[in-house]
């Protein structure tokens, strides 16, 4: 960039440059006010009124490489795919995995996760523990965000079960589907937080 050393009479008295920079800010603010106005009628909603984002009434779309919140990956049978190695709580910098592993009754499979929780209060959602998985049984492309949930704190412990459940509804809804129903419930939750259902 080049940089502008000398700065011209007109520059250096400010006023109009001040005048200059209230006149564009203004014109901002009229201009998104009226987009905003016409927006609640249903007119020009195609035109964006702000560079604010309105969550979570509107949303950005997540690349594909987003990390969003955990899943455990099955087996075609339905299966857990994790083989309790413990490789992702050891690479885990927020320590907040914690696994107990249990010998499967299938002698062909050596061991499982009897089980399997996320701590996601501690969690930093490097992804570090999808790296370390060395059989895909962990994945973080369910394009979900961390929910704000009502205070209990045992809710933000995700356990195996619902690690498991949100691949099948992966598979079953798909991810577009998955993030409304998310949103649905984020909102009631926004709407009455100490009554919502929240599963
Ligand atoms: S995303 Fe990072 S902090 Fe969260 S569980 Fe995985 S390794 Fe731990
Ligand atoms: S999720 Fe992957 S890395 Fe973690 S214990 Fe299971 S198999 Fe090992």
């Amino acid at each position: 960039m080049k940089r502008r050393e000398e700065m011209n009479f007109f520059e250096r008295i400010y006023v109009i440059e001040v005048a200059k920079g209230t006149l564009i800010t203004f014109t901002r603010l009229v201009r998104n006010l009226l987009l905003h106005v016409l927006h609640e009628v249903g007119i020009r909603r195609h035109v964006p009124a702000a560079a604010t984002i309105q969550y979570p009434d509107e949303r950005r779309v997540y690349p594909a490489r987003f990390r969003g919140r955990h899943r455990l990956t099955l087996k075609p049978n339905g299966d857990i795919k994790c083989t309790a190695c413990f490789l992702c709580a050891t690479a885990c910098p927020a320590r907040c995995i914690y696994i107990e592993a249990a010998e499967h009754e299938d002698p062909k499979v050596e061991k499982f996760p009897r089980r399997y929780e996320i701590d996601t209060l501690l969690c930093i959602y490097c992804g570090y523990c999808v790296e370390a998985c060395p059989v895909d049984a962990i994945r973080m492309d369910t394009g979900l965000h961390p929910e704000v949930y009502p205070p209990d704190p045992r809710l933000f412990i995700e356990d195996k079960e619902t690690l498991m459940m949100r691949s099948r509804q992966l598979e079953d809804l798909g991810p577009e589907q998955l993030f409304q129903d998310h949103m649905k419930k984020m909102k009631a939750i926004e709407k009455h937080p100490f009554t919502a259902d929240v599963p």
